[in-house]
C-alpha cells in the first residue's frame, strides 16, 4: 500500500500500533485504490495518549513563550520545506487536486504554526490598580490537555489550526482525525517532534466517532475543539458540558452569497465559483445559496455556466486539474441524493448533476436556478459541488431570507455600493463575512460561526482566548481589615 504509515497512531513522541483496534482502509478517491490500512485506537491507546499529553503539558507550559514559539516556527519551516510531499499525501487522502493542496493545506497549516509561534512570546497579563496601593494582576494560563477532532475536508489544516493556538499558550493536545482522512495528522505530529516539541505534546489517535467520544468524556481533558457537522457538534458539546469543559465548535453552514445588480459580474461569478466548487464543494463556509438580483440573473447564469464548463476535471495528481473527486462514495451518494431532490422539487438544473462515468468518485459541478427558499437544497447543507441560484428584488427582502436559517457560518455580498456593502455585511447573522470576494481564510483573521454553526473562533489573536483562561491575583498593600 503506497501510503501505509509505519503505525496507526502517534503517542508520546513515537509511532504506536495496536492491532486490537478495528481495522479500516484508506482509499484514494480518484481511483478507489486502498492506500493504507489502519486500526482504530483501543482504550489502551487512548489512555496512553491522554497520559502522555498530561505529562508533557506541565513542562511545556513552564517554558517561556519565546521557547514555545521557536518550536512552532521551526515546525512551520519544516512543513513548508516538505510542502510537495505533504500535498501529494493530502491529495491521496482527500482526492483534492494537487493544484489546490500545494497552496491551501500544508501551507495553511504552516501559516498557523508560524503565526501562533510568533504570538507565543507576546502573551501577557494585565495590571489593574486599586485603592490604597492594592492591585490585581492577571496571568494567562493554559487550560491543560485539549482534544482536537477533525473533519475530512482539510485534514492538515484542521490539525494545525487546532494545535498551533493550543500549543502556543502551553497546552498539550490529543488529536483525532476523521477516519476518512487519517494520514496527514501523523505527519504533523512527526514534524512537531522534529522541531523540538517534547514527546506527548501532540498525539494522534485514529478511529471513528466512539474514539472521539471517549476523548471528550475523559476527566483529564479540559477543552474540546471539533470541526464537523452541526449534528455531531450538538452531541460533542453536550458531552463536554457534562464535564464543564471548554469548547470550540466549527460546524457546518448553509451560507448566503448575495449578488446585487451593480456588482462586477466577473468578480461575482468568480466568487460564486470559489464559494461552491473549490475542493469539489466540500468546504464548510461555502456560499451555496447564491441570491442574484433579478435584473442580472440570466446574464449571471450564462456567464457562470460558461466559466464552469472550463473546469478541468480529472486526475488530481495532474497539476492542470482544478476539480477532483468527492472524498468518498458515501459523500457522492449524499450529494446525488440532493441533486435528485432539487429536480423533484422543481429547481431548474442548468449544469451538471451527474456522476462521471469513470473510475473514482467524480460528481460534476452542478448549478440549479429558480431555487426557492423552501426547497431542500436551499435549506440543508449538501457538502458537495451543488450551487443554488435564488432570485431577489430588494435589499430588505434578501437580508431577511439570507438570515432565515439556523446556521450562520459565513456570508458574502457583491456590490459596488460601498455603504450598502458594509450595511449588508453587518446585517448578516454569520461569523465570517466577505465583501466582493469569498472563502478566503487567512490565519490573521478570525474564522468561525454564529447560531448552529458553532461557538468560538479559530485563527487570529482571538483563538488564544479559546485555549487559555485568565487568573486574577489580588495583591494587598495595606493591613487586612476584618470585622472582628
Ligand atoms: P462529522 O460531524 O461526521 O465528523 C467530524 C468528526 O467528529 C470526525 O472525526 C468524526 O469521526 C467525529 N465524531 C463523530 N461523532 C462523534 C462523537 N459522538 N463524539 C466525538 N467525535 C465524533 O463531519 P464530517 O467529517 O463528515 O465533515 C463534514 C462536516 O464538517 C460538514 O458539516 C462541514 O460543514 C463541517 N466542517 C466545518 C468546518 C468549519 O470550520 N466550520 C470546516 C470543515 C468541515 P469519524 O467521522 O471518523 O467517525
Amino acid at each position: 500500500m503506497r501510503f501505509q504509515p509505519p503505525a496507526s497512531h502517534f503517542v508520546d513522541g513515537a509511532r504506536l500500533e495496536d492491532e486490537g483496534g478495528a481495522p479500516f482502509d484508506v482509499t484514494y478517491p480518484a481511483t478507489g485504490e486502498v492506500i493504507a490500512r489502519l486500526h482504530a485506537a483501543t482504550p489502551a491507546v487512548i489512555d496512553a495518549a491522554l497520559g502522555a499529553a498530561k505529562r508533557a503539558q506541565a513542562g511545556w507550559a513552564a517554558l517561556t513563550g519565546t521557547e514555545r514559539g521557536r518550536v512552532l516556527r521551526r515546525a512551520a519551516e519544516i512543513m513548508r520545506d516538505r510542502n510537495r510531499d505533504l500535498s501529494i499525501l493530502e491529495t491521496h487522502d482527500t482526492g483534492k487536486p494537487l493544484q489546490e493542496t500545494l497552496v491551501a493545506d500544508a501551507t495553511s497549516g504552516a501559516d498557523a504554526l508560524e503565526y501562533f509561534g510568533g504570538l507565543a512570546a507576546t502573551l501577557t497579563g494585565e495590571h489593574i490598580p486599586l485603592a490604597g496601593g492594592d492591585f490585581v494582576y492577571t496571568r494567562r494560563r493554559p487550560l491543560g490537555v485539549c482534544v482536537g477532532i477533525g473533519a475530512w475536508n482539510y485534514p492538515t489544516q484542521i490539525a494545525c489550526w487546532k494545535a498551533a493556538p493550543a500549543l502556543c499558550v502551553g497546552n498539550a493536545m490529543v488529536f483525532k482525525p476523521s477516519e476518512t482522512t487519517p494520514l496527514s495528522a501523523l505527519k504533523v505530529a512527526e514534524i512537531l517532534v522534529e522541531a523540538g516539541a517534547p514527546p506527548g505534546l501532540f498525539n494522534v489517535v485514529q478511529g471513528m466517532g466512539e474514539v472521539g467520544g471517549a476523548l471528550v468524556t475523559d476527566p483529564r481533558v479540559a477543552k474540546v475543539s471539533l470541526t464537523g457537522s452541526a449534528p455531531t457538534g450538538r452531541k460533542v458539546y453536550a458531552a463536554a458540558a457534562d464535564g464543564m469543559k471548554h469548547v470550540t465548535m466549527e460546524l457546518g453552514g448553509k451560507s448566503p452569497l448575495v449578488i446585487f445588480d451593480d456588482a462586477d459580474l466577473e468578480d461575482a461569478v468568480g466568487g460564486a465559483i470559489l464559494g461552491n466548487f473549490y475542493s469539489s464543494g466540500q468546504v464548510c463556509s461555502n456560499g451555496t445559496r447564491v441570491f442574484v438580483q433579478r435584473g442580472i440573473k440570466e446574464r449571471f447564469l450564462a456567464r457562470l455556466v460558461e466559466r464552469v464548463k472550463g473546469a478541468v476535471i480529472g486526475d488530481p495528481m495532474d497539476e492542470a486539474t482544478n476539480f477532483g473527486p468527492m472524498v468518498s462514495e458515501r459523500q457522492a451518494e449524499i450529494v446525488l441524493g440532493y441533486v435528485a431532490k432539487g429536480m423533484a422539487e422543481g429547481a431548474r438544473l442548468v449544469h451538471g448533476g451527474t456522476r462521471l462515468d469513470r473510475p473514482g468518485v467524480f460528481v460534476e459541478p452542478t448549478i440549479f436556478a429558480d431555487v426557492t427558499d423552501g426547497m431542500t437544497i436551499a435549506r440543508e447543507e449538501i457538502f458537495g459541488p451543488v450551487l443554488s441560484v435564488l432570485d431577489f428584488d430588494t435589499e430588505e427582502e434578501v437580508m431577511a431570507r439570507a438570515n432565515a436559517t439556523d446556521l450562520g457560518l459565513a456570508a458574502g455580498v457583491f456590490t459596488r455600493d460601498l455603504a450598502r456593502a458594509h450595511r449588508v455585511a453587518a446585517g448578516f447573522e454569520a461569523g465570517t463575512c466577505y465583501i466582493n470576494t469569498y472563502n478566503l481564510a487567512p490565519v490573521e483573521a478570525p474564522f468561525g460561526g454564529s447560531k448552529m454553526s458553532g461557538v468560538g473562533r479559530e485563527n487570529s489573536k482571538l483563538a488564544v482566548e479559546h485555549y487559555s483562561e485568565m487568573q486574577g491575583i489580588y495583591v494587598a498593600a495595606g493591613p487586612v481589615e476584618a470585622p472582628y
